[in-house]
C-alpha cells in the first residue's frame, strides 16, 4: 500500500516520516531526489546551467543552491522554468521508486514523503494521503527553533506555503503533530492498525 506524506515547513513531516520507518515501512523521501536530480552529471542539473548559465555552478561544479535561491526568489518566471525543468523528472522518480518498493513487498507499507505534495499537484499520484498537521503557531515556533530564523523570515516561509489548515481538510488522514511525541507515536500506531484491517 503506498500513501503520500505531507504537511507544513516543520510540522513534523520528517519525525512522522521516522515513526513510520520504525514501524517496518518504506520510504521514499521527495527531498532527497531533488537533491540527486541537481547532482553533477545529472541531465536536469545541465538543462538548468543551460537555462540559468555557470553562475549557478560552484567552481567544482557543483550546484550553488544558495545563488541558485537567489535567482528564483526575486523572479517568479525563473522560478516557473525551474519548476519546468525540475519537476517531471522528480515526478518519475518518485514514481518509478514508489512502484518499484511496492511491487517488491507489496505488504509492505511504502511512505512518500512530499512537503509541496498538493502545492506541486502530487496528490493525483495518490489514494490515500497524510497530513502531519500542527496549528501555524505551533509552526512557526517549532521553525524559529530548528531554523534560528527571525519571526519575520519564519512567517514568510509559511506564507510561501499552502495554508496548513487547507492542507488538513484535504487530508485522508491527519496526524496532529502538536503535542509531545508519545502522543503523535500513538496516531501512527492507531493508524497503521486501521490500515492493517
Ligand atoms: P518537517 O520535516 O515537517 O520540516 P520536522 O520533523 O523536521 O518537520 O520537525 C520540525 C522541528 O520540530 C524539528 O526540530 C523537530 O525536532 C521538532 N518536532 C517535531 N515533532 C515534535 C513534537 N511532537 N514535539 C516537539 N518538537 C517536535
Amino acid at each position: 500500500m503506498i500513501i503520500g506524506l505531507t504537511g507544513g515547513i516543520a510540522s513534523g513531516k520528517s519525525t512522522v516520516s521516522a515513526l513510520f520507518v520504525r514501524e517496518g515501512a518504506a520510504l521514499v523521501d521527495a527531498d532527497i531526489i531533488a537533491r540527486e536530480v541537481m547532482l553533477p552529471g545529472h541531465p536536469v542539473l545541465a538543462a538548468a546551467v543551460q537555462a540559468f548559465g555557470e553562475r549557478i555552478l560552484r567552481p567544482d561544479g557543483t550546484l550553488d543552491r544558495a545563488g541558485l535561491g537567489e535567482i528564483v526568489f526575486r523572479d517568479p518566471e525563473a522560478l516557473q522554468t525551474l519548476n519546468h525543468l525540475t519537476h517531471p523528472a522528480i515526478r518519475k522518480e518518485i514514481k518509478e521508486r514508489m512502484n518499484a518498493l511496492e511491487q517488491d513487498d507489496p505488504q509492505r507499507l511504502v511512505i512518500v514523503d512530499i512537503p509541496l505534495l498538493y502545492e506541486s499537484e502530487l496528490d493525483t499520484l495518490f489514494e490515500q494521503i497524510i497530513v502531519v498537521y500542527v496549528p501555524r503557531r505551533v509552526q512557526l515556533a517549532r521553525l524559529m527553533e530548528r531554523s534560528g530564523m527571525t519571526l519575520e523570515q519564519a512567517e514568510d516561509r509559511i506564507a510561501a506555503q499552502m495554508d496548513i489548515e487547507l492542507k488538513r481538510r484535504r487530508a485522508t488522514y491527519v496526524i496532529d503533530n502538536s503535542g509531545g511525541l508519545e502522543a503523535t507515536e500513538h496516531q501512527v500506531a492507531a493508524l497503521l492498525d486501521r490500515l492493517e484491517r
